[in-house]
């Protein structure tokens, strides 16, 4: 039995009846743009012009160095790990707000490793996943030349078997970038554990986008980003978490004066911090952090209408419908879904493979021109890699019309072959 794909006006009534729907005018969205990118670039909450103003102006201008206590900046990677923690499953005072993804990546990892091969040595592997975020196999491939160790790259579903007692770090990014495939982070930790093998999760599309439980599922490190889905701005600042069992005695590092147990007594020798701040290193980025802190925000507003849980179900009706829309209306292309069908395996995104005959970056400049705007991911053009149309759901500002309108023209666009035109052909440095 199939059912009639659903009409503009039943995705208004939808919306119309959507509890978290307000939580949409937190956000100052650009008029004329349907915007499924907020797994790449966070739209801006409203509140940032006048926090970063403030920041500049009052807190840096007039406050001057007084601002580093008068201000609460020196607080600031606790003050917003704090509320980072609320949507990841982890405690006050275990996340903190810092450096770069990929910088993290490499203190956590490097951390696991040391504290991995100090109860094993033997253990020589760094297990993750072949399609995972490039800079995440970058930071993995230099630190295993620097340990003595090994990164071993394998398809999602050889994870299990390939967990073995010669792994030391199982790294894996929770939701995949290019499918939007979803691991199931307890499980597999459980089956790390049980060979003895440690475990770094990668939240970069899971913060903000799925609820996530690090306590729950008893991981061992954690690192994130703060421009995806916490919508903190381009370049945010990302954050680090450790286990509470771990965070206490791993020296990671970077070993910078604002990981010091004590960064005002301007010691000599480097003493590690009590606790999560010795994942620090240099001096806070502010203006980035207070920004991000905005976002965050918009993203603790829906804990009153059921946080990350009702988020994440309107997070899969609005993929869901995006699957079915395009299987309805676009069928004659070949665009072929490569995000999974499983509510228990899919992220906050919907992937769509490009047939040989469809120039997929063409394609998706044709629709950011409507005012559509995703994003394209180039593969190798095999089946495996496929070029792929990305769109991210964020349920705090996209609606169900707008997942309507952008097929819309997505199917226009792929009808008329506007695509085609030479204008759309021209491929800038940023995808
Ligand atoms: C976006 C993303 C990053 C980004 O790292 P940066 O250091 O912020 O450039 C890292 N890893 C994954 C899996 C990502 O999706």
């Amino acid at each position: 039995m199939t059912t009639a794909p659903l009409t503009r006006d039943d995705c208004a009534a939808l919306d119309a009846a959507d509890p978290l729907a307000p939580l949409r005018d937190q956000f100052t969205l650009p008029p004329g743009v349907n915007y499924l990118d907020g797994n790449s670039l966070g739209v801006m909450p409203a509140t940032a012009p006048a926090r970063a103003q403030a920041v500049v102006q009052q807190e840096w201008g007039e406050g001057l160095i007084r601002s580093w206590n008068s201000a609460g900046w020196i607080t600031l990677p606790q003050r917003v790990g704090d509320k980072i923690a609320r949507l990841v499953g982890a405690a006050p005072g275990e996340v903190v707000v810092a450096d770069s993804t990929s910088v993290n990546l490499f203190k956590v990892l490097s951390a696991a490793l040391t504290l991995a091969r100090r109860q094993a040595p033997g253990r020589r592997v760094i297990l993750s996943e072949r399609s995972n975020f490039p800079t995440d196999l970058y930071i993995a491939q230099s630190l295993a030349a620097q340990h003595g160790a090994e990164l071993e790259l394998v398809a999602p579903e050889q994870i299990a078997e390939r967990l073995d007692e010669r792994v030391a770090v199982l790294m894996l990014t929770q939701v995949n970038y290019r499918t939007g495939a979803m691991h199931d982070m307890a499980a597999l930790t459980a089956r790390a554990h049980a060979v003895g093998a440690l475990t770094v999760w990668d939240l970069a599309h899971s913060a903000g986008a799925i609820p996530v439980d690090l306590n729950g599922a008893g991981a061992d490190f954690a690192i994130g980003c703060g421009y995806k889905y916490l919508n903190g701005g381009p370049g945010a600042p990302a954050f680090v978490w450790a286990h509470a069992r771990h965070a206490a005695h791993i020296e990671q590092p970077l070993s910078g004066w604002m990981g010091h147990a004590s960064p005002f007594t301007f010691d000599t020798a480097y003493r590690p911090a009590a606790g999560m701040a010795r994942y620090l290193c240099g001096t806070p980025s502010v203006i980035g952090m207070s920004v991000l802190e905005c976002g965050v925000d918009t993203l603790l507003a829906a804990e009153p209408l059921g946080g990350m849980a009702a988020l994440r179900a309107k997070s899969l009706a609005l993929s869901d419908l995006v699957l079915a829309q395009v299987a309805a209306r676009c069928a004659a292309h070949g665009l072929r879904s490569v995000t999974p069908a499983e509510h228990a395996h899919r992220g906050s995104q919907v992937s769509l493979a490009c047939p040989p005959e469809l120039d997929g970056y063409a394609v998706m400049q044709a629709l950011i021109e409507q005012g559509v705007v995703g994003d394209f991911r180039a593969g190798d053009g095999t089946p495996e890699q496929p070029h792929l149309l990305r769109f991210g759901f964020t349920p705090l500002y996209t609606r169900f019309v707008d997942v309507h309108d952008a097929v819309t023209v997505l199917a226009q666009v792929l009808d008329t072959a506007a695509w085609r035109a030479p204008r759309f052909q021209h491929k800038a440095a940023v995808t």
